[in-house]
C-alpha cells in the first residue's frame, strides 16, 4: 500500500442524491425512498472500503514507525463526514417510512445512531439486538 499524501474521495464518491429537476415542484418534500436507499447502500460501501484502507495506513504506518497524524486526520474527517450523511439518510427513511411524521433514527443504549444493518454499535460496540 502506497502512503498518498491526501485522499480522493472524488474517485469513488457516490453520485449526488439530487433529485432530477424538471419534476413538479413539491415543497419539502422528501426524496423518493429508493434513492435514500440506494445512496445509503452506496455509502455504507464506501465507508467500509474506508475503514479497511485506514486500517491498512495505519498497519503501515507502524511497519515504517512513521505515524503521520495529518494523514489519519484526514480520513477521520472523510469518514465523520460520511457518517452523518448515514445519519441524515436513516433520519430520512424514518420520515418517509412514517409518512412525513419525522421520527428519530434507531439508536443504540449509548445514545450513538445506528447504521441501517449494522451488527455493532459503532461507538461502543455493544452487539446491536435484532429488533
Ligand atoms: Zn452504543
Amino acid at each position: 500500500m502506497r502512503l498518498r499524501r491526501a485522499p480522493q474521495p472524488a474517485e469513488e464518491a457516490p453520485q449526488s442524491s439530487a433529485p432530477p429537476p424538471g419534476r413538479a415542484a413539491v415543497r419539502r418534500a422528501l426524496p423518493p425512498p429508493g434513492q435514500l436507499r440506494r445512496e445509503r447502500r452506496s455509502l455504507l460501501q464506501l465507508r467500509e472500503r474506508r475503514l479497511r484502507d485506514l486500517g491498512g495506513l495505519m498497519v503501515e504506518m507502524y511497519r515504517r514507525d512513521q505515524f503521520r497524524q495529518d494523514l489519519i486526520v484526514d480520513r477521520c474527517t472523510e469518514l465523520a463526514t460520511l457518517e452523518e450523511r448515514l445519519v441524515e439518510l436513516e433520519t430520512l427513511l424514518a420520515a418517509s417510512a412514517s409518512r412525513g411524521r419525522i421520527r428519530e433514527a434507531a439508536r443504540c443504549e449509548c445514545g450513538a445512531p445506528l447504521f441501517w444493518g449494522a451488527k455493532f454499535c459503532n461507538q461502543c460496540g455493544r452487539a446491536v439486538s435484532a429488533t
